[in-house]
């Protein structure tokens, strides 16, 4: 398969694999921010294959893992109503809230739908002009531009029957939060390359210099992790503290204007509380005022939602990087993809379902 197969040649791999361990002089923790490269890292063994002293300490960057639960309970609340169609990626279905889940909606008589694109949502706006549709609209500034498209055209297609349950976020304030926290132990990150193909790089150089950290952009295959991780830790033994494009064939330092210019016109930034974080200054978006109609937290008035986490579930801990997956007590046992706890257990990037999938149980 041209353009993926060349990215996990395994003589290439075990080259870059023998300059990383000929640079290493001692032990280095490395954050890798996406939970895409979690999953690519885990399932490929890279962490096995690095020097003992790198470790590899797992970030939240999983939309459907920080999604907080009041959102979800909020989300639950509106897909039950009579005349709601509630659409949302396959992902959100199983993730628990305080008692129930978005299948458990469904089978109880909620209309519940599975899209592929927030367009689909639009769609079946226009199809059924005496309901009510809403799209859980989640992610990081890789999914927000296609949301923000969909809000505007919905406005051009005069829908008043359309909106969107928002819950983006934002990586650099994240990044800011992880180095701040008391028992942060991360020396570099490796930044999510799909987030900078939008945003572009210019948020991190002051990040890297302010906590004197490494932030390598960096790509999702095998080869381009291990190239994120070889300048990650040529930076760390050198003593600097630069922000490197490893991932250029997708990300440009200006990012993508055109989906910049989209967002800033139908988002604004806001405080957002991520799952099992708790909240992050300025690391959200919310429907800017002038689009307002669309905000479906403003359309419905669900009450006050008293929130509920299961006890046994560590996520928080393990979206900080604070505990690996299967050092959860539950995990595998009373936590499993088919009936999880938290999250991180349902979602295609969550960190507790890459081991679960691979069967890292160490
Ligand atoms: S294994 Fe399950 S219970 Fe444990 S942290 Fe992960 S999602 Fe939560």
């Amino acid at each position: 398969m041209k353009y993926l197969d060349e990215f996990s040649d395994p003589d290439l791999a075990a080259g870059l694999l023998e300059q990383i361990h000929a640079s290493v002089t001692r032990p280095w923790a490395l954050m890798e921010v996406c939970g895409g490269q979690t999953h690519s890292i885990i399932r490929h063994g890279i962490d096995q294959l690095l020097p003992d002293g790198i470790e590899m300490i797992h970030g939240p960057g999983c939309p459907v893992c920080v999604t907080p639960l009041e959102t979800i309970d909020r989300a639950l609340a509106i897909a039950a109503q009579p005349d709601v169609i509630f659409c949302s990626f396959g992902d959100m279905l199983r993730v628990p809230g305080s008692g129930r889940d978005l299948f458990t909606v469904r089978s109880e008589g909620g209309d519940v739908r599975v899209v592929y694109s927030p367009l689909d949502a639009v769609r079946l706006a226009r199809e059924n002009p005496d309901r009510e549709v809403v799209f859980f609209g989640i992610g990081f500034e890789t999914t927000a531009p296609a949301n923000a498209m969909t809000v505007r055209q919905a406005r051009r297609l005069g829908l008043r029957n359309f909106s969107l349950l928002v819950s983006h976020v934002l990586v650099p304030p994240a990044i800011a939060a992880i180095m701040e926290a008391p028992r942060c132990r991360v020396q570099a990150f490796l930044a999510a390359g799909h987030v900078c193909s939008v945003m572009g790089t210019g948020e991190y150089p002051p990040l890297a210099a302010k906590y004197r950290v490494p932030i390598v952009v960096t790509g999702f295959e095998p080869l381009d992790i291990l190239e994120g991780v070889r300048q990650a830790v040529g930076q760390l033994e050198a003593g600097r503290h630069e922000v490197r494009n490893a991932y250029p064939r997708a990300v440009r330092d200006e990012g993508n204007p055109a989906a910049m210019a989209m967002l800033r016109d139908v988002f604004e930034v806001t405080d957002r509380t991520w799952r099992g974080i708790g909240m992050i200054p300025g690391s959200g978006w919310r429907l800017a005022e002038r689009y307002r109609e669309f905000d479906a937290e403003h359309r419905f008035a669900v009450g006050d939602v008293r929130t509920a986490e299961s006890p046994l579930c560590r996520s928080g801990e393990v979206l900080q990087g604070l505990l690996k997956p299967d050092e959860c007590a539950a995990f595998g046992t009373r936590c499993t993809p088919r009936n999880p706890l938290g999250a991180t257990m349902v979602s295609s990037e969550g960190a507790c379902a890459a081991y679960y999938a691979y069967r890292r149980l160490s």
